[in-house]
């Protein structure tokens, strides 16, 4: 086992029953063009899979959901299917799409595809870098061609955001640390507190006789608004928050959590969404501060009502300026008031300020506003002016023998892309393994 499961308390949204998921499957016309499939990044053969099932072939259903991305009942979850997948369905037309995630998710929950364990003489030895769902796929595909895989991770908890990113209200820690398990079960290793280009380089792995190496390492890099006052140590990136939040048995008991009873987010996409829910989860007050109106939020419309529904206070039309920290330790966010205008150039509207300013008074602020890729420091490995890792379409580098995929190159996107990518890049692994062989 990777590690310990850290949390027990966590909620999980109750799966579809047997019966329901059939009759939900049972709505499905199985359509010959497919528009679902399309809608799918990873273009999973939803209709295929859906068919195995009430066949009764449920751990062939499975392995159809795998063909396409590696982690059903990852993807079962997190997906954006209302604007992917379900939103091509054609049952839209009637009435609902037929619910694709929740069925995937049942299938992916409950039947089983075992990756036998490898076996010498191994068809190559492959590094990958980085435990996030890129790499995660890389591994799955690679391991079951009987290559032998050793994960490199900086972190010393392995999976990515699915681990210290998304809340486990949305994703339980349980179902990634079992995929992890299934991985080191069939003879992938993996190892913590490996940072490529500090700790060791790619170099290295080539004399230790690798055949080749993946890079997965995403966009780990917090922004911050550069603003007055940002370096206030009560001012937090969503990324130390959500990690507290998901890998703390008891994240109130955290030096940074003991005293917090508010907090101010300050941004409008799901980051911030999943940032505010976490904070009323733990008993705290919540607001969020956006400088549009909340129409305009990038989060999904899903999350801004369940956000609202969960009582965190929205602050739209707010631009931050300011963060000072009072003698009693609380924080004010100065903010000026923001109006929204049409304009023909830009979609989402064009700002103004107004003379008016605003101060919210709490005790720690966290910016939600987004992350980039962090610059590699590869000799030969080109990247753009973003630091994203620069690939053909095989996810092949400028490097030999070295392939790349998830936000590390794509830029923060989402897990179904990152899974794509990754099983684009083992596909041109196991390409290249078996041509030197
Ligand atoms: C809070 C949050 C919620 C999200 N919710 C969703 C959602 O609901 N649905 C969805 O589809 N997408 C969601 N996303 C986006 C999605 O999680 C990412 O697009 C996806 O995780 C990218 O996968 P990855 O493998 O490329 O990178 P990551 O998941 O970032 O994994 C990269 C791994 O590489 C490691 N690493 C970094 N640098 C090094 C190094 N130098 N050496 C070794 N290891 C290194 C990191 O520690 C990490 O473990 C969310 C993102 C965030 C931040
Ligand atoms: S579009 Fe909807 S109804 Fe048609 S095959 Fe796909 S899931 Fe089934």
């Amino acid at each position: 086992m990777a590690e310990e499961i850290l949390r027990h308390d966590v909620e999980d949204e109750t799966t579809l029953t047997y019966e329901e998921a059939v009759a939900e499957a049972k709505r499905c016309l199985q359509c010959k063009h497919k528009p679902c499939v399309d809608g799918c990044v990873a273009h999973m053969n939803i209709p295929e899979m859906i068919k195995k099932f009430l066949e009764g072939e449920g751990d062939e259903a499975r392995a159809v959901a795998i063909s396409g991305n590696a982690f059903p009942q990852i993807c079962g979850r997190v997906c954006y299917q209302e604007i992917q997948c379900e939103l091509k369905c054609v049952r839209n037309k009637v009435n609902q799409p037929v619910k694709i995630g929740k069925i995937e998710r049942f299938i992916g929950d409950t039947y089983k595809n075992p990756i036998p364990k490898i076996s010498e003489p191994y068809l190559g030895k492959v590094a990958v870098i980085g435990s996030g769902p890129a790499g995660l796929a890389v591994v799955r595909d690679l391991i079951q061609e009987n290559v032998k895989v050793d994960v490199f991770e900086k972190k010393n908890y392995f999976g990515g955001v699915l681990r210290y990113g998304i809340p486990q209200f949305r994703l339980p820690n349980e179902i990634v640390l079992k995929q992890i398990e299934e991985l080191e079960n069939a003879g992938a290793t993996f190892n913590r507190d490996q940072n490529l280009s500090k700790t060791f380089k790619l170099a290295d792995l080539f004399e230790r006789g690798y055949d080749a190496v993946f890079i997965g390492v995403g966009a780990s890099a917090d922004n911050y608004l550069d603003i007055q006052g940002k370096t206030s140590p009560k001012v937090v990136s969503w990324k130390k928050f959500m990690e507290i939040v998901n890998l703390y048995d008891e994240p109130m008991k955290h030096t940074l959590f003991c005293d917090v009873t508010t907090i101010t987010c300050i941004g409008g996409g799901n980051v911030a969404m999943d940032v505010v829910r976490s904070a009323r989860r733990l008993g705290m007050q919540a607001h969020l501060v956006y400088r549009r109106t909340v129409d305009r939020m990038p989060a999904r419309i899903e999350e801004v009502q369940e956000a609202h529904e969960e009582g965190v206070i929205f602050h739209p039309l707010r631009d931050p300026f300011l963060v000072n920290q009072r003698e009693d330790g609380k924080i004010e966010l100065n903010c000026v008031v923001t109006e929204l205008f049409v304009d023909e150039q830009n979609p989402r509207g064009l700002i103004k300020n107004t003379q008016e300013n605003e101060t919210l008074l709490c005790d720690m602020v966290v910016m939600a506003i987004g992350s980039s890729v962090r610059s590699l420091h590869e000799e030969g490995l080109e990247t753009d002016e973003y630091h994203r890792i620069l690939v053909d379409e095989t996810q092949k580098t400028s490097l030999d023998s070295v392939y790349a995929g998830g936000d590390a190159v794509t830029g923060s996107l989402t897990v179904i892309h990152a899974l794509k990518t990754g099983k684009n890049a083992a596909r041109s692994i196991l390409d290249q393994l078996r041509q030197t062989k």
